[in-house]
């Protein structure tokens, strides 16, 4: 009997329902132990001062841009080959967006094109505030000519690793604020682990993370050194500027801190399946993917490029049949520039070439801890047939 083996899920074990079971009869639902808990488990593993755990992803981009100072009139530049949410950040704060292109054998941005974009703008005087480059697919770009141009050009680089938990740069963890002020994690269901829904801000820097906490929740402190009258009574709190509530509940930390436990058997796996697709994809007319040379990526997708000039079938024939064999296969990402809300600010087919040529050929196929091995050589049986 043949089933549907999807480009990713989660893997849920009976510690993981325990953990969440033992919150559920607690008496913290959310506000509890088990963010504070969290957090620092989190900020343990990226070796960074601080995390603040929120509801979501998106939700730690928007925070960490408030965070940034970004407003109208800003500018915040991010890549095309990203979910959505990596520009949205920007809209929310009435910032302007921007994209720099990818480079065509990462797939992440390319700091070159950073470089002469920066250059550009330097002399227009429309240099921007933020730049958000994406983990795509769990491994980084070239951080430190990202770090070389941040000092230069004064921009705050909020790295968007939401494919990244546990993957390494140059020797240390993604999160630990070497090449980054602000990095962000998800924990959404296919990322590497899960909370339901869930993310990140992590930060070495004190500032920083007291506002990620209070905008976070309503922008309301407790911290007697951030009021402005801390006498007024011990019930007494202010809310110091316009903040969301963003926060995630410990019911959903408490499965992230048993998920993270698990982190390093996730990471080995889904490595190991990487090699495996290397060895076993390798004679194929496919662009497998490749890293950059101080990168340790954490694997959440693996993508291939069908040719597009090819003599075989192109990527919509490949995607079709592959679903038609219940594999499920995935495209990531369609570029942002393109999508309706982004055309209809300016942005056209042609503005980032890479990234618009990457599309038309990237497939993402199943990859997650959970697939076993002869599910994986069912993938690669029918992709082989397909490829013909
Ligand atoms: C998943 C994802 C997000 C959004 O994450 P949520 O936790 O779902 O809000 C942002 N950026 C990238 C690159 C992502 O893959």
């Amino acid at each position: 009997m043949s089933t549907f083996i999807p480009y990713g899920r989660q893997s849920i074990d009976d510690a993981d329902i325990a953990a969440v079971e033992a919150v559920l009869r607690s008496d913290w639902l959310t506000q509890g132990p088990a963010i504070a808990a969290f957090e620092e488990e989190l900020a343990r593993r990226a070796s960074a001062r601080h995390a603040v755990a929120v509801c979501n992803a998106t939700a730690a981009l928007h925070i960490a841009c408030v965070a940034a100072g970004l407003g109208p009139g800003d500018r915040l530049w991010t890549v095309p080959n990203t979910f959505v949410a990596s520009a949205n950040c920007g809209r929310y704060c009435g910032a302007d967006v921007d994209f720099v292109d990818i480079d065509p054998l990462t797939w992440c941005m390319d700091a070159a094109a950073l470089e002469v974009k920066l250059e550009a703008a330097r002399r227009a005087g429309t240099l921007p505030k933020v730049v958000i480059p994406v983990a795509f697919a769990g491994g980084s770009c070239d951080m430190k000519r990202v770090k070389r141009l941040s000092d230069e050009y004064g921009f705050t680089v909020i790295e968007d690793a939401s494919h990244a938990v546990g993957a390494s740069y140059a020797g240390r963890p993604v999160g630990c604020g070497d090449y980054a002020h602000m990095t962000v994690f998800s924990f959404h269901p296919v990322k590497i682990v899960t909370t339901g829904e869930g993310g990140a801000v992590l930060t070495n820097d004190p500032a920083l993370c007291d506002r990620l906490r209070r905008l976070r929740s309503h922008g309301i402190t407790r911290d007697r050194a951030q009021m402005d009258e801390p006498d007024v009574g011990a019930w007494s709190y202010e809310m110091q500027e316009l903040g969301f509530n963003y926060r995630i509940t410990d019911i959903q930390a408490v499965l992230g801190l048993s998920q993270l436990k698990r982190l390093d058997g996730f990471l080995a796996r889904r490595r190991m399946l990487v090699q495996r697709y290397d060895t076993l994809l390798k004679n194929l007319p496919l662009q497998l993917p490749q890293l950059d040379a101080l990168d340790e990526s954490a694997w959440h997708l693996y993508v291939v490029r069908v040719k597009d000039n090819s003599a075989h079938a192109d990527r919509r024939a490949v995607f079709d049949a592959l679903r038609a064999a219940d594999i499920g296969v995935n495209v990531h990402y369609i570029p942002v520039h393109l999508q309706p809300y982004y055309r209809r600010l300016g942005f056209k087919p042609g503005d980032f070439p890479q990234a618009e040529q990457y599309y038309r050929e990237a497939l993402s196929l199943p990859l997650y801890a959970a697939l076993t091995d002869a599910q994986q050589d069912r993938v690669v049986a029918q992709l082989k047939r397909v490829l013909g």
